[in-house]
């Protein structure tokens, strides 16, 4: 008997593949994309089958025998796996935790896969077939079942309840021998009618939203940025771009942000449709996890929505991709497995010969670069949908300023006369707590984090500190720590101390905070922002989670209390992210009939790319600042990947970027490459571990790609890099 290798991709940081002996008789070609429990050191592991072999490198000595192969169909496809090599090579990471991180735990942990479910269905006997239509026209119930039949094949007992077909005419029908019962897959493609997909009825759309629902093709590739301001109806669009996807049989999947952030997105598409949806997100619990990535699989689910970790999952047949403001950093998983989303869903639409529509009212400059270039189709909706008009955005000069909380006199004035008109306002902070330090009036100590050697944020309710790095948290202390005063004090303003003072100023208005102290769970808030939704005159204070997604009609005013954080920012994409934030919290205001205000507070009311984003709108803004990227070779004109490591100890978290800087330099391609560093992170040590980061660049992604990956192979075995914690992270979105 020949021997039979099989090639397993482990979850292990090893770029590469194990090959183990198996002793397997059956079709080996069945067996790609089947688990495997393989043992691996002294432990056993599960891994994915990629290969199967007549022959192995590996020394016979250090051959060892696969334990158990644990599926009998594969549990990722071909395509699939072909999408995870692309991306483990891309990306630079292991294989095997590529595909670890593509499944969801339970299966992961080795749970069996969910055999689908048979259920039975009505088909034409060889005779009913033979049967003219108007054969039966002396019954018209069994004409109608006998007409569909020669239509549509077969039908389901849920088909025939949907359809009205009565129990005695089927009886009927299979006593004359005419129809007979078999067994078919729960995901049988069913042809569908319009009515039975649509839950409600999807509103007449306006001139540019035809105009864009039209441009999509399907049953091709084509990349489309859906470029509409907030409210313009962005979201009808997805949804009959969904319903066209799945008239024709196929699957869509469709990709949100950040879950806390978008409920309102997920209620959508299940209100519209009557199939069934598979959500993919961390408020699904693991058990309710697994069984919807098998539902996406297996095709049952029609429509998968979900965060990011939704773009890796298995699909049975997708027939478009939709990726909802795409522009969110949240679509780049910033540990493990460092993929963008985003770009995921490019490559599959590729693979599958799809449409994938990337939408956002304030697109990402990579994608707005591909628009212009015209690798992607630029489709504008440049109206808000409803009867609202844009609201009017200034920026206030706070230098010499007086600011109390954080806000000055004619921002609080603002909110005044919002209030005093019945509507509501939005104040906005990306910072929580009460105050971002606390020290001693009487000998300048400062609470600092003993981990991170970072100021500690003061919180007053309840009152402690809070390291926002490393989570530490420690109460306040009676007196100060190093001369025994009282005195505390404390600098600069976080959320918390905005609602205090505004609900002070506001004795009989609600003021509702939402972040993340107070809003530990979708449904918090939900609940925290029912007042808002029903129309009440409020405030809302919040972080960047308020930025995000919600419709609430009634907010008119918007301030946002710190422009500056971002502008002065020393991240080349602070800038980008300021102007994205302006747009997004502008288009929270004034969502109903009445123009809506917005206030920039700032230190730099004459930064000229503010201006320009005020004067002219995002669009202008995004081009200008794609003439500086281009100007200093910076993304998307240039490719950049960033090698971060962490250690206890600062030597060996340096050592390894020094060894990789060394192989770079050793390569030919010292002139093309250009590096930054090894040097400290911008956050130099969260929670006892000192970072350090080096940096390359690029204006060529296929020689920054090779020469990294020959550097990498040649380092990752090397002590050095067993020694500390290090990471690769290609197209990094922050540093
Ligand atoms: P976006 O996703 O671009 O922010 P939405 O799809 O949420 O925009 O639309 C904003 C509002 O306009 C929603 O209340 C929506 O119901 C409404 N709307 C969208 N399209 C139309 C349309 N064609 N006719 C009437 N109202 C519409
Ligand atoms: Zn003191
Ligand atoms: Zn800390």
């Amino acid at each position: 008997m020949n021997k039979l290798y099989l090639e397993i991709a482990l979850p292990v940081p090893l770029r590469r593949t194990f090959d183990y002996l198996t002793n397997f008789q059956g079709d080996p070609n069945g067996l790609i994309g089947c688990r495997v429990q393989a043992p691996f050191g002294n432990q056993t592991l599960i891994g994915i089958i990629i290969g199967v072999k007549a022959q192995s490198e590996t020394p016979a000595d250090k051959m060892k025998d696969i334990h158990t192969i644990i599926d009998d169909t594969p549990l990722i496809s071909h395509l699939d796996l072909q999408l995870f090599s692309w991306a483990a090579n891309y990306y630079h990471h292991s294989l095997g935790e590529v595909l670890h991180a593509s499944i969801p735990q339970k299966l992961r942990q080795g749970e069996r896969q969910e055999h689908e479910q048979l259920i039975s269905a009505w088909k034409h006997t060889p005779e009913g077939m033979g049967l003219p239509e108007t054969a039966l026209n002396r019954s018209k119930k069994q004409q109608e079942i006998h007409r569909y039949l020669l239509q549509n094949t077969q039908f389901t007992r849920s088909t025939a309840q949907r359809l009205g077909f009565s129990t005695s005419a089927i009886k009927a029908l299979k006593d004359k021998n005419l129809i007979e019962e078999i067994l078919v897959k729960d995901s049988i493609e069913q042809v569908q009618t319009n009515n039975s997909l649509l839950n409600n009825t999807p509103l007449t759309l306006n001139q540019e939203q035809t105009a864009a629902q039209e441009s999509v093709i399907f049953h091709r590739f084509g990349a489309y940025l859906l470029d509409g301001v907030t409210g313009s109806g962005k979201t009808e669009v997805y949804l009959q771009l969904v319903a066209r996807a799945l008239q024709a049989g196929t699957q869509a999947l469709v990709l949100i942000p950040e879950i806390g952030l978008s409920p309102q997105t997920v209620g959508r598409f299940k209100d519209r449709f009557s199939v069934e949806i598979a959500e993919l997100h961390s408020s699904i619990n693991e058990a309710k996890r697994a069984e919807h990535w098998q539902a996406a699989k297996s095709g049952r689910a029609k429509i998968v929505i979900g965060t990011r970790l939704a773009a890796l999952a298995a699909l049975n047949k997708p027939g478009i991709i939709i990726v909802d403001e795409e522009h969110d950093l949240s679509y780049k998983q910033h540990d493990g497995f460092r993929y963008s989303a985003r770009d995921i869903c490019v490559y599959r639409a590729k693979q599958h010969n799809i449409p994938v529509v990337l939408g956002s009212a304030t697109p990402s400059l990579e994608t707005l670069n591909n628009a212009i270039t015209g690798r992607y189709q630029h489709l504008k909706l440049t109206q808000r949908a409803s009867t609202a008009t844009p609201p009017h955005i200034e920026s206030i000069d706070i230098r010499n300023q007086q600011l109390t909380a954080g806000l000055c006199e004619s921002a609080i004035e603002e909110i005044r006369h919002t209030l005093q008109r019945q509507q509501q306002a939005l104040v906005f902070l990306n910072r929580r707590g009460f105050a971002p330090s606390l020290f001693c009036h009487h000998c300048g100590w400062q609470a600092k984090c003993t981990g991170c050697e970072l100021p500690m944020t003061f919180h007053s309710h309840p009152r402690h500190l809070h390291c926002h790095r490393c989570d530490r948290q420690n109460g306040v202390p009676r007196a100060c720590p190093s001369c025994k005063n009282q005195a505390f004090s404390h600098r600069g303003s976080g959320t918390e101390q905005i609602e205090l003072f505004l609900a002070k100023q506001f004795p009989n208005t609600p003021v509702i905070r939402i972040d993340r102290d107070t809003t530990s769970s979708k449904k918090a808030m939900q609940k925290l922002l029912e007042p808002a939704y029903a129309g009440t005159p409020c405030i809302l204070v919040g972080t960047q989670m308020l930025a995000k997604g919600h419709h609430i009609p009634g907010i008119n005013l918007a301030v946002i209390a710190d422009a500056d954080q971002g502008l002065m920012s020393a991240d080349y994409r602070g800038v980008e992210q300021v102007g994205q934030l302006v747009t997004q919290v502008a288009g929270r205001a004034g969502r109903a009939s009445s123009t809506g205000k917005v206030l920039i507070q700032t230190h730099q009311p004459d930064h000229p790319l503010m201006r320009v984003l005020i004067a002219e709108g995002y669009n202008s803004f995004a081009v200008q600042l794609l003439a500086e990227r281009k100007h200093s070779g910076l993304p998307p004109y240039g490719y950049s990947a960033l090698i971060r490591s962490e250690s206890k100890r600062p030597e060996n978290a340096l050592a390894i970027l020094q060894l990789i800087h060394g192989a770079i330099k050793n390569t030919g391609n010292k002139h093309t490459i250009t590096t930054i560093g090894p040097m400290a992170a911008p956050i130099e040590k969260i929670g006892n571990r000192f970072r350090f980061q080096y940096q390359l660049f690029c204006n060529s992604r296929k020689e920054l790609h090779a020469t990294l990956k020959a550097v990498l192979s040649e380092v990752e075995v090397k002590a050095e890099a067993r020694r500390t914690r290090w990471s690769v992270d290609i197209d990094p979105v922050t540093s």
